[in-house]
């Protein structure tokens, strides 16, 4: 029995749980929130590597690469790939929401009646307080607290001092090899907690949706499934066709464990190591550039959360009759992708970030109140869009600079 288990594909056994949890939560109702700490479990075990997984892949990545003009190069296209599909992210948020308010798609705001939750106090993130969160003041306090773009930073740093460093720095860089292969082994134990944690989260997300606030926000959830789905469909399976010039089936195969855990822990950190070990193992993409590009976009490529934070602000907008200018559409276009790269990996982030948009074009912070009852289920879907797409960039990144061996890619029949 446990061998056929084994047997089949990881990625089959996640697809199935993740069915069979929606399944179970319909047919269970609330009471699956009794199963609720499976996922729990799963979500603690997988959170548990972000910080040695990062720390020990980012160096050896870095002094794999062997040359800072080439990790200058890989950085670079990462980046201006993050900024270009964020701007058109975030676009097309504003683009359905237009849509949507000239439908007079959206509720009104006596429709709505009293929100789920209590408005939030207004976000005092400046970004000041942004730019200075990424220094490290101290290494250990940033792993305690798994601060991820300042262990970056750190990494980074390590793996350049260790390039830098010559042969003197060979033995250190052979303990970062070796614990980077270590860790990948780990994070093979822990994915197999995964169609479980899938499960009992699905049950629980499908059990104890409500449907009272679901129907009334239903066009704001269409639009926001419609967007991400435009944003894996067409964006990232242009950028896999068109620049990457590989098969986009393979991609897609090759990710469906991080697309699967993103949609049921909603959370881009926490599934940053399926994420890393989808891209290493079934696309190809070496340690060096999945390293870098992968962490560092869990934080700062959040295109779902961008397009999203664009569609709320025309949402709110409508429902609180606020009229918005040609020039503040450009502010919240500029605000969305400052919001998204600001967010963390974390569930509902993208909400708290909504304060920051909403606040600069006059749009009330009470909507933060009324959708926060259905962020959980838009959530899933931009993270697996996150995910997706920090995929999708490092795949892309890897082509441009010769570091991905496509035969893997292609044969990523076992995943
Ligand atoms: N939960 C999302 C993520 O982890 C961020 C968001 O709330 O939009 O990617």
């Amino acid at each position: 029995m446990l061998r056929t288990w084994f047997a089949i594909p990881l990625w089959q056994r996640v697809v199935a749980a993740l069915i069979l949890g929606v399944l179970t939560g319909w047919a269970w109702g609330p009471e699956a929130e009794s199963i609720k700490w499976i996922g729990d479990f799963f979500i603690k075990s997988i959170k548990m590597l972000v910080v040695p997984l990062i720390f020990f892949s980012l160096v050896a990545g870095v002094a794999a690469i062997g040359d800072l003009r080439k990790l200058g190069a890989v950085g670079g296209r990462a980046l201006a790939l993050f900024v270009v599909t964020g701007q058109i992210a975030v676009w097309l948020g504003l683009g359905l929401g237009t849509l949507a308010t000239s439908f007079q798609l959206f509720p009104t705001r006596e429709t709505l009646g009293t929100p789920t939750v209590p408005t939030p106090e207004p976000n005092p993130t400046t970004a000041v307080d942004m730019i200075l969160s990424i220094v490290p003041e101290s290494p250990v306090q940033v792993m305690a607290d798994v601060a991820v773009l300042p262990l970056i930073v750190f990494s980074l740093l390590v793996g350049i001092g260790i390039l830098m460093a010559g042969k003197d720095g060979e033995p250190v860089q052979k303990v970062f090899d070796s614990g980077s292969i270590v860790m990948q082994k780990v994070t093979m134990i822990v994915m197999e907690l995964t169609p479980f944690g899938v499960f009992a989260l699905m049950a629980w997300v499908a059990g104890t949706l409500g449907l009272e606030a679901l129907k009334a926000l239903s066009w704001l959830v269409v639009f926001n499934y419609l967007g991400c789905l435009l944003i894996i469909g067409v964006m990232y399976s242009g950028m896999i066709k068109f620049i990457a010039k590989l098969p986009v089936k393979d991609f897609f195969r090759g990710i469906l464990d991080a697309m699967a855990v993103s949609y049921s822990t909603a959370s881009s950190n926490a599934t940053l190591p399926v994420t890393l070990r989808c891209a290493e193992r079934n696309l190809g993409i070496s340690n060096s550039v999945a390293s870098f590009v992968i962490s560092l976009g869990a934080t700062v490529n959040m295109n779902g959360t961008a397009m999203y934070l664009g569609l709320a602000t025309l949402f709110g907008a409508q429902i609180f009759g606020v009229d918005l200018t040609l020039g503040q559409y450009f502010l919240i276009s500029i605000l969305a992708t400052l919001g998204a790269v600001g967010a963390a990996g974390i569930p509902g982030a993208g909400l708290i970030m909504m304060a920051l948009v909403f606040g600069a074009v006059g749009v009330p912070l009470e909507t933060i109140a009324f959708v926060a009852g259905v962020d959980r289920i838009m959530d899933m879907m931009r993270t697996t869009t996150n995910v997706s797409g920090d995929a999708a960039v490092a795949t892309t990144v890897a082509v441009m600079t010769g570091e991905i061996d496509r035969a893997e890619m292609v044969s990523a029949d076992d995943v």
